[in-house]
C-alpha cells in the first residue's frame, strides 16, 4: 500500500510486517520524485527486507546516487538502481533511443514516456547512449557531480568552477528561455587541454533556486577525435619510462 502524506525528515520510508508493506511518500513533493521515492523504498523491500527498516531522506534518493557515484551507503544506491530500473526498464528505454540524434529534446521526450524527473532522463540517457555527452550539476560552489557516457575521453572533465561566459548561464541568471540549445567554447565547460579551440553544445536548467543542470554533447566531434588520438600516444609512449 502507498499512502501519500506530509512527512518530516524524509523524504520515503517503508514499513513491513510479514508480506504486507506500507510505503509513506511526501505530498510535498512533485509527482516525478514521489514516483522514484516509491520504485526505491520497492527496492528495499526486494532487496533489503527483513533488514532493518528504512527512513529515507531525500538527498539519498536520487537518480545520481547510482553506481557511480562515491560517498553512499550500498543499500541506497542499490535501492536507486532498482527505482531507474523500474521506471525506465532496459528493454523499453533501448528501444526508446535507439536511433535517436542527441538533442535535448530525447531527454524531455524521455521524462515525458517515462514519467520521471529530466535529471532522472538525463542521467539514464547519458549511461545508455553511443554519443560523447556529459552531464553536470552545479551549485553556489561550483561543481557538485557529473556523469559522462563512454565515449567521452577519460581525460575530459566539466569544469570544477564555471566562468559565467556561457550565453546558457546567463539566459539562466535572467530566468528567461530555458532548454534552448546553444554552440558555445568547449572550454566553458570541458577541462582539457586546448579546449579552447573547440566548441560544445549545451543546454541548462535549473533545478532549484541556487543549482542548475548541463547537458552537453558535440556537433562537430573533432575535439573527441584528437584527444583520443592524444591519449592513445600517452598509452604507447608509457611504458618505455618503466
Ligand atoms: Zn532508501
Amino acid at each position: 500500500m502507498v499512502k501519500v502524506r506530509p512527512l518530516r525528515g524524509c523524504e520515503a520510508r517503508i514499513i513491513g510486517y510479514g508480506d504486507r508493506a506500507v510505503i509513506s511518500v511526501n505530498s510535498a513533493s512533485m509527482t516525478e520524485r514521489r514516483r522514484f521515492s516509491i520504485g526505491h523504498e520497492l527496492g528495499h523491500w526486494i532487496k533489503h527486507r527483513g533488514t532493518v527498516g528504512n527512513l529515507c531522506k531525500k538527498e539519498l534518493i536520487t537518480a545520481n546516487r547510482t553506481s557511480n557515484s562515491r560517498n553512499l551507503l550500498g543499500r541506497e544506491k542499490i535501492a536507486n538502481e532498482y527505482a531507474s530500473e523500474l521506471l525506465m526498464p532496459e528493454y523499453l528505454f533501448a528501444r526508446f533511443i535507439r536511433g535517436a540524434d542527441i538533442s535535448f529534446d530525447v531527454i524531455q521526450s524521455i521524462k515525458e514516456a517515462f514519467g520521471v524527473s529530466l535529471t532522472a532522463a538525463a542521467i539514464r540517457f547519458v549511461n545508455s547512449c553511443d554519443y560523447p555527452v556529459i552531464l553536470a550539476c552545479y551549485g553556489p560552489n561550483g561543481r557538485r557531480w557529473y556523469h559522462k557516457s563512454k565515449q567521452v575521453p577519460q581525460y575530459f572533465y566539466p569544469v570544477r568552477v564555471i566562468s559565467h561566459e556561457s550565453p546558457g548561464f546567463c539566459r539562466i541568471l535572467s530566468n528567461n528561455e530555458k532548454y534552448e540549445a546553444h554552440e558555445v567554447d568547449s572550454d566553458i565547460w570541458i577541462d582539457a587541454l586546448g579546449a579552447e579551440k573547440y566548441e560544445v553544445m549545451e543546454v541548462i536548467w535549473p533545478i532549484s533556486r541556487d543549482s542548475f543542470m548541463v547537458f552537453l554533447w558535440w556537433a562537430d566531434e573533432s575535439q573527441i577525435v584528437d584527444q583520443i588520438e592524444e591519449e592513445e600516444k600517452v598509452d604507447i609512449v608509457e611504458p618505455t619510462f618503466r
